[in-house]
């Protein structure tokens, strides 16, 4: 089985395992325990939020780990309206956002805040000059993912932040795809808050980060102990930070551009190899160095999302219809919808093929050749 369906989650890499592995046998200790054991804990903790802190150009202390992005969005969304509400009820977001972003706005909405929703272009990009028409004095948080988890384009993040610098809304990214294969500067980018998670860059499941700049003052989202200096309680998964910290430093500036180039040849690679054999195919978004190149979204009309995917399946390629979390429903994807409207065949005609650190040309020959294979069969019939 060749697995390309990165975007969903990534194998944890070796050097994770080993080091999640040492932690599970040696350092068991509560890491908030004063004696030698916790402190052991401490250290190894310690020593992860300096890598995580480095790596995005943080500082250690306004680095808090959490379960992963879904907490991290939800700490930074729900506590910021919450702890802003008498400056303004406002919150610029886009429409095709995670939804561990998208959900805990609907909940902000029941409660009275007002949400801009931006649109996005075919090809999944925002426009500036819409935000500026929806940015106002009541705005108080903006939160606009990095880059998307579907279709692979970024936002103007840097832009955004620039716009922001002299107004009082907070800055808020969810850079779970991202993280891996950009290199992210808080300070240059001007956000206040930022989310990451683990196990889209070959580490642990249920862990992340939310970046909390030092103007941003929120309620924990979990009350509780003390841990993480009094903002997410909860006894720290000493195993799985240490894990998160060795993928982070597998994932060097260098490497990023790497594997950046690496998947983009791979997009052309598929693109050829398509149009080589006269299949009928279009991208989804675009096809451009600068995008997420990991992800790579074909609409293939004429042949159903499920089709293709379970008859690829069945021929050993694991690819996704859309985002995981909405894998399970039958739900249109609401990132195609919003780039081609609900009426697009798009929306039910598409496949997600995202790449990772493992995957080969060979993997990506080998896929291409079973693909075309299936859609000739399928447009047959
Ligand atoms: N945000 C984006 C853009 C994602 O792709 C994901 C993936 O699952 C998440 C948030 C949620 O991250 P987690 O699985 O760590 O909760």
């Amino acid at each position: 089985h060749i697995y390309l369906d990165n975007a969903a989650t990534t194998p944890m890499a070796p050097a994770v395992i080993d080091a999640m592995t040492a932690q599970m046998q040696a350092d068991f200790g509560n890491a908030s325990s004063t004696h030698w054991f916790g402190r052991q804990a401490h250290t190894v903790l310690d020593l992860a939020r300096t890598t995580l802190a480095a790596s995005i150009n943080a500082k250690p202390e306004q680095i808090v780990i959490t379960s992963g992005a879904t907490e991290a969005n939800n700490t930074a969304i729900m506590q910021t309206a919450h702890a802003r509400a008498s400056l303004g009820k406002h919150i610029i977001t886009t429409a095709i956002e995670h939804l561990s972003v998208l959900k805990p706005l609907a909940a902000l909405e029941q409660e009275g805040f007002r949400v801009t929703y931006l649109p996005v272009n075919d090809a999944g990009e925002i426009s500036l000059a819409d935000f500026d028409a929806a940015l106002d004095d009541d705005t108080i948080l903006v939160t606009m993912m990095m880059g998307n988890n579907e279709v692979g384009s970024v936002m103007p993040i840097q832009a955004v932040g620039e716009r922001l610098r002299k107004h009082q809304a907070w800055f808020h990214t969810d850079a779970t795809q991202a993280y891996g294969l950009l290199a992210i500067d808080v300070a240059a980018l001007g956000v206040d808050l930022l989310s990451v998670s683990a196990h889209k860059l070959n580490g642990p499941k249920g862990v992340g980060f939310l970046y909390r700049g030092d103007a941003v003052t929120i309620a924990p989202l979990l009350r509780g102990g003390e841990q993480e200096t009094k903002r997410r309680a909860g006894t720290e998964n000493i195993p799985a930070i240490a894990g998160f910290a060795a993928a982070v430093d597998l994932v060097t500036p260098a490497e990023k551009a790497a594997r950046q180039a690496k998947y983009f040849g791979f997009k052309q690679q598929i693109i050829d190899a398509l149009t080589a054999a006269n299949v009928e195919f279009a991208v989804n978004g675009t096809v451009k160095p600068g995008n997420l190149n990991h992800v790579f979204n074909l609409w293939l009309p004429g042949c159903s999302t499920y089709a293709v995917q379970t008859n690829l399946d069945l021929a050993g390629f694991a690819v996704s219809g859309g985002s995981a979390c909405t894998a399970g429903s039958l739900e249109p994807s609401h990132v195609l919808t919003a780039m081609y409207g609900a009426d697009s065949p798009r929306v039910s005609e598409s496949i997600r093929v995202s790449f990772g650190a493992t995957t080969t040309s060979a993997d990506i020959a080998a896929f291409a050749s079973a693909l075309i294979k299936i859609v000739t069969k399928l447009r047959k019939h």
